[in-house]
This record gives C-alpha cells, structure tokens and sequence, in this order.
C-alpha cells in the first residue's frame, strides 16, 4: 500500500511507511513539549528525509487539523497555561490564522497613515 502522507510504498497493510510513522509517534510522545523548529530538529536527527517530514506535518490525517496547525495549537496552549489562562487553541483556529495570515501581517501601511503635516508651508 502507498503511504497516506508521502505517498511512497508503506508496505503490506500499512497505512504509513515506517518514517512517516516515526513523525506521527514522536508528535503523539512529545506533544506540546517541542516547537516546530525542535520537531523537526529531532526527526532530521533521527534521519528521517526532510521531504517526508515535511509531507507528514502538512497532511490532515485525522480530520481534526495538520500536524503543524497541532504543534503550534499545543505550544500557544501551553505558553496560555504558563501565563494561567485556560488552552483555547487547537488546530482548526491555527490553519484559519495560518490562511489569512498575508491580510492580517501586512508590512503596508494603510492609506491616509502618517500624512505629512498640514498648514505647514
Ligand atoms: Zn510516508
């Protein structure tokens, strides 16, 4: 069977070749202990190929979201936790972030922003 994150040969009967399930199995260990950047820190130093890491955080295997919506979802939660507040963030909040994001973090300034002075002549 063809794996359901990278597509390559899984094996018999598996729905997950053998380094793609290593990305899901260290998600599922670590979960909100490690950044995105550490994730993939570990798994480039496990040796699994950056391409499959890649094609496993992007995929929405479940339903409920990409891995790296649920990475980042769990730090945000756990950053709120150590500030006190309650963990409202999961993964659908952060893909709807992640795709509007170019609208909301844009670097030009809205017209009619810092005119030049008036009366000044
Ligand atoms: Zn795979």
């Amino acid at each position: 069977m063809r794996c359901r994150s990278c597509q390559q040969s899984a094996g018999l009967l598996r729905r997950l070749c053998a380094d793609c399930q290593r990305v899901f199995a260290l998600y599922d260990r670590e979960r909100g202990e490690l950044g995105l950047s550490q994730f993939l820190d570990r798994l480039i130093v496990d040796g699994v190929p950056r391409a499959k890491i890649e094609a496993a955080l992007a995929i929405d295997l479940d339903g409920r979201g990409a891995l790296q919506d649920k990475i980042t979802a769990d730090m945000a939660n756990r950053v709120l936790a150590d500030l006190g507040h309650a963990p409202r963030h999961n993964a659908a909040d952060v893909k709807r972030m992640r795709e509007q994001g170019g609208g909301l973090a844009t670097t030009t300034r809205p017209s009619g922003d810092a005119a030049p002075p008036k009366g000044r002549t």
